[in-house]
Parts: structure tokens; C-alpha cells; sequence
């Protein structure tokens, strides 16, 4: 484990096995549709990367970059820095996330997909803080692992963007942003 991590929430092999288990389920539910995954930049890479791995069949890769956050603290605001450049409209969308907090970036996200026309949209996240949550109509289907309201890093979720290429996921000591 590494010095400015507290506790290790889920160790690589933990995160292979949930895409396994969320890959099978997600084919099982789409059965031959083409599904378009949607991965919200930047902290969806290395799970949305490891995800496809296990998913079957026909599927489709976009990204969106929305960001809501600054340092450790919501800032409420929620803005699209890059948008997709798949057509949306009539097309299956499950957008995958790297963890969900209060909701906000991807209730945001998902009322702009649902004004494109898409025909279904889901929720894929590999961590989810129910705790967190301070927006309705938030649900993802497919989650890796629920967590505690802590502050987290690796795989793709960063501290002022380090971090993100551990691989694993672990609490960050608070000694590293609490000065
Ligand atoms: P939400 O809009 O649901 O509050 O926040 C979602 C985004 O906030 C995530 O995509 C992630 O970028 C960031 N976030 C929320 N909780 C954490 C956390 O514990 N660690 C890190 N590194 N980012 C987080």
C-alpha cells in the first residue's frame, strides 16, 4: 500500500472481478442490442477500459467531460468541457462513471441526453456514496461497490489529478489535503 493511502476500499483483483460480474450482467440485459457507453472523462478510463473487456457483443464507446467538482468539495455547478460526437437520438446510452457523490453531475448530464432523444439511458459506476447523494433520480443499475462517505483515489479518481493511475482504490490520508 502506498504511504498517503489510509485503508485500500478495493485491490486490483476486486476491481477485474466486479467489471466480470457488471460485463455479464450488462450483455445479459441489452441481449443483441448495440449499446453505447458513454464514459464521463476523466476518472471513467481505466474502469470504462477494464469494463469492455468483459462485455460481449456489439458496442460503442463515447465520452463526455462534465465537471461539477474542485478539490474535495462540490462546487454545485455543472458544466460540459467536451461534449459526445455520437448522434444521440433513438440510441441505447449507459454511461459509466467512475463514483457517484450527490448525483448532481450525472442528473445534469443525463436530462441533456434525454432532450437529445436517446431512447434508454443507464447508469454503470463502479463506486457509488448513497450517503452523499443530494439529488432525486439518481439510480445507477449496475454498481461496483457502494462505499462510505470518504474521499477516495486510484483508479482513475484523482486528487488535484494525481493519483489516477493507481490500480487500486484506496482512502487518501487526510493529512495530505488538511493542512
Ligand atoms: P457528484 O456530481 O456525484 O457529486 O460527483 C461525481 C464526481 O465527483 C466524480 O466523477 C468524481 O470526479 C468526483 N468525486 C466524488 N467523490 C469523490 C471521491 O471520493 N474521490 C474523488 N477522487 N473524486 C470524487
Amino acid at each position: 500500500m502506498d504511504d498517503f493511502v489510509q485503508e485500500v476500499l478495493l485491490s486490483h483483483e476486486e476491481i477485474v472481478a466486479i467489471c466480470e460480474r457488471l460485463g455479464k450482467q450488462i450483455r445479459a440485459d441489452y441481449g443483441n442490442k448495440r449499446v453505447v457507453l458513454v464514459g464521463l472523462l476523466k476518472g471513467s478510463i481505466p474502469f470504462l477500459a477494464e469494463l469492455i473487456k468483459h462485455i460481449p457483443g456489439e458496442l460503442e464507446l463515447d465520452f463526455i467531460h462534465a465537471s461539477s467538482y474542485v478539490g474535495t468539495l462540490s462546487s454545485g455547478a455543472v458544466v460540459i468541457l467536451k461534449d459526445m460526437t455520437t448522434r444521440v437520438e433513438g440510441r441505447d446510452l449507459l454511461l459509466v462513471e467512475d463514483i457517484i457523490d450527490t448525483g448532481l453531475t450525472l442528473k445534469e448530464v443525463t436530462n441533456l441526453l434525454k432532450e437529445r432523444g436517446a431512447a434508454s439511458i443507464e447508469i454503470c459506476t463502479l463506486l457509488d456514496k448513497p450517503e452523499g447523494r443530494t439529488v432525486n433520480g439518481v439510480n445507477p443499475k449496475y454498481i461496483g461497490k457502494s462505499i462510505p462517505n470518504k474521499f477516495v483515489v486510484g483508479f482513475g479518481l484523482d486528487y488535484n489529478e494525481i493519483y489516477r493511475n493507481l490500480d487500486y482504490v484506496g482512502v487518501l490520508k487526510e493529512s495530505i489535503y488538511k493542512h
